[in-house]
């Protein structure tokens, strides 16, 4: 194996994910796709960041798995062609994340797919902290978010209007996820931190698909072009999810310094026809190894399997970290949320209630 001939950094998308689509008049004016504001209505939506106690230190964290994928992405790339790419599987971490949640088949495939979609962006960038996709959309869906972590740790959790949603499954018992999501944007974010710029990608919904959304991402920023397939399914062993991604690297002076620009093109186009022979169902086997699924596809392409990477659960909150939270809100705020003495947070990623017993808070004095 040659690894020199894997670039050393590589964003999917080039070198930066800010400001794309800004300005260019084709989407909603300042389009901004933010984490959801607590609510105060008794129960307050935690959408923290990660903190970094380790699991094992935490004693009030819930009762949530440890779960840790050894090899969830497999990257790889093609021996003297301007292609490479990552297989995801989520493996039982799928129904880890999914299962926390009662959302029925139909949203919990989006999830999935949200999921596996944001393991195989994440783990092609160079990046300290976490890469998230966001969606707004006018659906019965109405907000779907997951991130992954530079270490791995992935989780995500949509927003349903609930008799909207049960309105259109009677219509179709397995809508896209157009159906689901509307019209809407599509945000890509990285986060470093507070001491490091925000780099965000927003682009309208595209496609009855949410690979189609992501293809436009990356056309309409002028990057290179991407393939993906996303998969997500209940099988007798839980959900599982995945994703085959392929991006065309650069050309001349690149991996494929001996293919002029036309045969650069018709190498990419071979690596997609092969790609698409990739069923739902190969790519959710536990049973087939992802290095055999790779060279099923691509024994023709020399293709070369690098390091795996791990992918872990990813929530980290606990009852400090949310106390701390409503530390913050002043006595008469914590008043109004309190309901029959009690004020309660959810994690909406592992959906679960936190009770605090308001006379337990002292609150910041205003
Ligand atoms: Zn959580």
């Amino acid at each position: 194996m040659n690894r020199r001939l894997i670039p050393r950094h590589f964003l999917p998308g080039g070198h930066s994910l800010a400001g794309h689509g800004r300005g260019s008049g084709w989407l909603e004016p300042e389009p901004r796709v933010t984490l959801p504001a607590l609510a105060f209505h008794g129960r307050i939506p935690y959408l923290g960041g990660m903190i970094d106690t380790p699991a094992f230190l935490d004693s009030g964290r819930p009762a949530v798995p440890d779960l840790v994928v050894p090899r969830g992405v497999l990257p790889f790339y093609l021996a003297r062609r301007p292609v490479r790419g990552r297989l995801v599987r989520l493996g039982a971490l799928a129904e880890a994340l999914i299962g926390r949640h009662d959302h029925g088949p139909a949203v919990s495939v989006l999830l999935g797919e949200a999921l596996a979609l944001v393991a195989g962006l994440a783990t092609a960038l160079k990046f300290r902290g976490s890469f998230s996709l966001q969606i707004k959309g006018d659906g019965p869906v109405s907000r779907l978010v997951a991130d992954c972590t530079d270490t791995g740790a992935l989780r995500g959790y949509v927003r349903v209007e609930a008799e909207r949603l049960a309105a259109a499954l009677a219509g179709d018992a397995a809508p896209t996820a157009e159906h689901l999501l509307g019209r809407g944007v599509f945000a890509l974010t990285v986060d470093q931190g507070p001491d490091a710029e925000r780099q965000q990608g927003v682009v309208a919904l595209a496609g009855p698909s949410l690979a189609d959304s992501v293809q436009a991402y990356f056309a309409s920023s002028e990057q290179h072009p991407v393939w993906l397939r996303l998969a997500c399914a209940q099988t007798p062993a839980g959900w599982r999810a995945g994703a085959l991604v392929l991006e065309r690297i650069a050309g001349a002076g690149g991996v494929a310094q001996e293919m002029d620009d036309a045969a650069q093109q018709e190498s990419w186009h071979t690596a997609t026809l092969l790609a698409e022979t990739l069923t739902g169902a190969e790519l959710l086997d536990d049973a087939l190894a992802p290095e055999q699924l790779l060279f099923n596809l691509f024994h023709e392409e020399a293709v070369t399997a690098g390091r795996a990477r791990a992918l872990a659960y990813g929530c980290r909150c606990s009852r400090q970290r949310l106390s701390g939270i409503l530390e913050g809100f002043t006595p008469a705020e914590l008043d109004e949320m309190s309901v029959a003495g009690t004020v309660e947070m959810t994690c909406e990623f592992c959906n679960v209630v936190f009770p605090f017993p308001r006379a337990e808070l002292t609150g910041r004095q205003a």
